[in-house]
């Protein structure tokens, strides 16, 4: 590891303007990777932190005093850590003292939860309520359920909800929700950061999903990794070098809207035969459908597998196929580590995500299929809402420092 020097004694110190940026880019720097190693470690003392950043004790008290004056970490207690048998103080994320909630909008349903700085969460505090039919009974009852999650003993330090649609993320605002109509235009972070004065981001199903596999799964660790969400759009995230990939203005992923029939179905993006329209699991219900003369959802689609009453293989292999071509043009564009894909037809039978595997297999530059993991996975959009305020919160602090190791 090597020792950060002090902004004196460093060349940059003649380059004009340097005297005045660096102290500050390291002061940031400091931040975040204390906080960093704090979140890794689970507890940590000043006396280890001081080793483990190659800082002075100085510093790395300083880091953790703001770092506690910022509610983030908290003292748990004393403990005797050295060979000397000395007590001193050992520090965790904050899990006491301060908060953060996630929110969850879906079609039917608007979930939210409070939890701790590290994105952990107890399953038994999700409130629940059904989707109402209007925009301003769902932020009536929004700001009702979240004033019930922020206690005056607790800090809420940021917000974070997951919405499903086509977001804005520079304007924070939904542009249009397929699914959820009463969101379209709207910028619910925005009007619930008014109401309860904690700020409040929004961020797109898909991403939020890709950055709870980067907090609680999948791509823990992992530098490249790309996320694909088919449950109602086609969704894509990127994590690329170990940051987000948002683009110029944040659409950063709509693969779903390259067209691939220019005669095909009208996608909600206006244009037609989008892979969207083709590779999803709502384009797969579609094909369905359209042959048994009648709508189905995937639970009556279980009864009737499992009756033996229904044969889908059609359906599912034009569906898969057009899976296949975006997901290997996915591992063709982005050279990922890994690759993770939701699918709800990987759970009507167990050959449906190996077959999906061998199809891609086929259409990705050999190199990099041998190289690149491919997994399934059941993303949770109310992790993702939890895990886009862990994100925020992280990158406020300052950029990821590992090229120092
Ligand atoms: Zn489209």
């Amino acid at each position: 590891m090597k020792k950060i020097s002090s902004p004196a004694q460093g060349r940059d110190a003649r380059v004009p303007g340097a005297r005045i940026g660096r102290p500050k880019l390291i002061k940031h720097i400091n931040l975040r990777r204390v906080f960093d190693l704090i979140r890794d470690a689970g507890e940590i003392s000043r006396a280890q932190l001081s080793r483990a950043t190659g800082s002075s004790m100085t510093t790395a008290s300083k880091t953790v005093d703001r770092l506690v004056a910022m509610g983030l970490i908290e003292e748990r207690g004393l403990e005797t850590s050295d060979s000397r048998g000395r007590p001193s103080l050992i520090y965790t994320v904050a899990k006491t003292s301060s908060q953060i909630i996630g929110i969850s909008l879906e079609p039917h349903r608007c979930r939210l939860v409070k939890a701790s700085l590290d994105g952990s969460f107890s399953p038994g505090d999700v409130v629940t309520f059904s989707m109402p039919s209007t925009y301003s009974e769902l932020m009536g009852q929004l700001r009702i359920e979240t004033r019930r999650l922020m206690t005056p003993a607790c800090r809420t330090l940021f917000i974070g909800m997951s919405v499903p649609g086509a977001v804005d993320m520079a304007a924070q605002k939904i542009l249009i929700s397929p699914n959820l109509h009463i969101l379209d235009g709207q910028r619910p972070g925005r009007d619930l950061q008014k109401s309860v004065k904690v700020e409040t981001r929004l961020v797109h199903e898909t991403i939020g999903t890709c950055l709870a596999e980067q907090i609680y799964g999948a791509a823990r660790g992992v530098k490249n990794f790309v996320l694909i969400g088919t449950y109602e759009g086609f969704g894509l995230s990127a994590i690329v070098n170990g940051d987000l990939l948002t683009g110029a203005h944040g659409f950063a992923g709509e693969m779903g809207h390259v067209v691939m029939q220019p005669d095909g179905l009208l996608c909600g993006c206006g244009q037609r035969g989008c892979l969207e329209t083709l590779s999803t699991d709502p384009a797969f219900l579609r094909l369905l459908g359209a042959r048994l003369g009648k709508a189905i959802t995937f639970s009556e689609l279980h009864t009737r597998l499992q009756a033996g009453t229904l044969r889908v293989d059609a359906e599912i292999n034009q569906t898969l196929d057009y899976l296949a071509t975006g997901a290997a043009a996915a591992i063709n564009i982005f050279d990922p580590d890994t690759l993770a894909i939701c699918s709800r037809m990987f759970e009507l039978k167990r050959e449906v995500f190996p077959d999906l595997v061998h199809r891609m297999a086929g259409k990705t530059l050999r190199p990099l299929s041998d190289r690149c993991k491919i997994i399934r996975i059941e993303g949770d959009t109310l992790r993702g809402g939890v895990a886009a305020a862990v994100h925020h919160i992280v990158t406020s602090l300052g950029p990821r420092m590992d090229w120092l190791d």
